[in-house]
């Protein structure tokens, strides 16, 4: 392993990334092997995980902490292929720059391209979603991981445990290396559709989002498309992993290009911030219609739901947050970092709080990032070794720890709820629900606000945070799973004339096949 003596700038660069927040650095360690991996987890107390610095919540800024630079490890180092379908085990360091070039030789990518530096580790970390939209987040393509928690322990993940380390953002563990699916390179194709009039897209979209060769609904504003060098109307930006779409060769490279680069072309005219707002399907036309009212810029990948709006100054973001929470909008792509915590609920935060202590007891991974863990932030477990106490009991005192420390900090509401909410973290959603129905039944006099919390339990399994068997784990980042979908003839011309421009004036806005 090297322990590099760096330069001020170095320095610097190692103290911030995307968020430009900016901490301090206590050293850098470039850990080549796992075992080097374990060595620094057993040795400090005060750890940040890094790869290329590319997030944008604050995810590794270091509070005099080591940072664990993981770029040494960038090794692919197997590989296997069936026909059409591969796998490839990469460390964690490789780039997905690095991982696609290297694939390529050989007939095959990883689907999931996010900024070009960012490493495997990261991605995994945060999981990722490219701009692709109809290939999922990183976790689908995912198979193992080697990971080293914060207690020092090398483990292998398996496919039902994934949530420990995936979407984690690094704050239970060390990701070393990791086994993902890959498919063979098919010369994508892409079709464009444009009009004036936002009404038009949402039917249009609805039968779009049914055709599984479709893995691109990229959406702009007419502001974005212009910037792209569209016409200044509104554009859905179709993508086929065939041959279907019109647009094919060089030019459809050409506006891929251009798609990956979307937050340069927007960065280009000062506006640096941005949200990625995840929400229902019904719900995101409101919210386009609230942004075109404030003429907001942005983006969307409507496969997923997400809308990205970008600002060039606070006070359009202040409201922007405003009408996210209000619609329900969730953190749908950046995640929760070190700038985003108050946009956990209760429940998400004890069920990362459980899964955080189970790895990282002493609280060494990623502090302050995620969710807080009061006493411990403030060193309380200094001096303190692996073996020092039962684990357990640790666990059951972290949890008493930031149960009061959240009481104390909490509404008058949170307080009254706490206490079932625990409880609630070790039933299933089933249990869950049939005690509430049960309450219900029983006590006429308390249905209102029962209700409520039907309603909101109902949701959180809705929107993939709890799920039956991960229970106790964190799906903060899931999304609903896309089930095959048959498309239906009168579907499919639809598409199809889409495709080939043909939707005259009468086939516009007409739903003619309710979903
Ligand atoms: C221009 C631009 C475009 C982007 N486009 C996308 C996009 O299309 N899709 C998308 O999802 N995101 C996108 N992002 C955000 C960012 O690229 C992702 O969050 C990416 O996953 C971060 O990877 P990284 O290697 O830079 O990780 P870092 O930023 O270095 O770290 C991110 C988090 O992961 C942890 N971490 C890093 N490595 C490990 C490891 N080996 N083990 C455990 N924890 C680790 C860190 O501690 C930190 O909490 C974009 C960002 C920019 C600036």
């Amino acid at each position: 392993m090297e322990i590099t003596k760096m330069n001020k700038n170095e320095m610097v660069c190692y103290g911030t990334d995307g968020s430009k927040l900016v901490g301090d650095v206590e050293k850098v360690v470039f850990p080549k092997t796992c075992l080097d991996v374990q060595k620094i987890i057993n040795s400090s107390n005060n750890i940040v995980p890094r790869g290329s610095g590319s997030n944008l919540v604050g995810a590794c800024i270091p509070n005099n902490s080591v940072v664990v630079d993981m770029k040494k490890m960038n090794k692919v180092t197997d590989f296997e292929s069936a026909g059409t379908s591969g796998k490839v085990f990469v460390e964690a360091g490789v780039t997905i720059k690095e991982l696609n070039e290297k694939l390529k030789a050989v007939g095959f990518e990883f689907p999931i391209f996010s900024d070009e530096c960012s490493t495997l580790g990261g991605m995994v970390a945060m999981n990722s979603i490219g701009y692709m939209g109809g290939y999922g987040r990183i976790k689908d393509w995912i198979e193992e991981i080697e990971f080293v928690n914060g207690r020092g322990d090398i483990l292998n993940i398996s496919k039902s445990d994934l949530s420990d380390v995936c979407g984690m953002e690094g704050i239970t563990g060390i990701i070393t290396k990791i086994k993902l699916r890959i498919v063979p390179v098919v010369e994508k194709s892409i079709s464009l559709f444009q009009t004036q009039d936002i009404n038009e897209i949402w039917p249009i979209i609805k039968r779009l989002k049914l055709d599984e060769g479709i893995v691109m609904l990229r959406f702009y504003s007419p502001f974005v498309s212009g910037l792209l060098g569209f016409p200044e109307k509104y554009h859905i930006i179709i993508g086929f992993n065939s041959d279907r779409g019109r647009i094919k060769g060089q030019e459809c490279k050409n506006i891929l290009e251009k798609i990956k680069k979307n937050y340069y072309y927007l960065h280009s005219k000062n506006y640096y911030d941005s949200e990625d707002a995840e929400f229902f399907f019904d719900r995101i036309k409101e919210f386009v219609d609230f942004l075109d009212r404030l003429q907001i810029p942005y983006f969307g990948d409507l496969h997923l739901g997400i809308i990205y709006p970008f600002f060039r100054d606070d006070r359009e973001k202040v409201e922007v947050v405003k009408m996210i929470n209000r619609l329900n909008g969730k953190p749908g792509k950046y995640g929760i970092g070190m700038i985003r915590k108050d946009r956990l609920d209760v429940l998400q935060k004890k069920i990362i709080q459980r899964v955080k202590l189970r790895h990282d007891p002493f609280v060494k991974l990623n502090k302050g990032k995620v969710v807080d863990f009061f006493g411990v932030e403030e060193g309380k477990v200094e001096g303190k070794n692996k073996g020092d106490e039962s684990t357990d009991n640790l666990i059951q005192d972290r949890l008493e720890e930031s149960n009061q420390e959240d009481s104390k900090s909490s509404s008058v509401e949170d307080i009254e709820t706490e206490t079932e909410e625990n409880k609630l973290l070790f039933e299933t959603p089933e249990e869950k629900m049939e005690g509430f129905i049960k309450k219900v039944e029983g006590k006429e006099s308390e249905v209102n606000g029962l209700d409520k919390e039907i309603e909101k339990f109902a949701g959180q399994v809705a929107m993939g945070i709890v799920e039956k068997g991960d229970v106790g784990k964190v799906v903060m980042d899931d999304n609903l799973d896309r089930k095959p979908v048959e498309i239906s003839k009168s579907d499919k011309d639809w598409i199809n004339k889409i495709m080939l421009n043909k939707v005259d004036e009468d086939d516009k806005g007409e739903d003619k096949n309710e979903d």
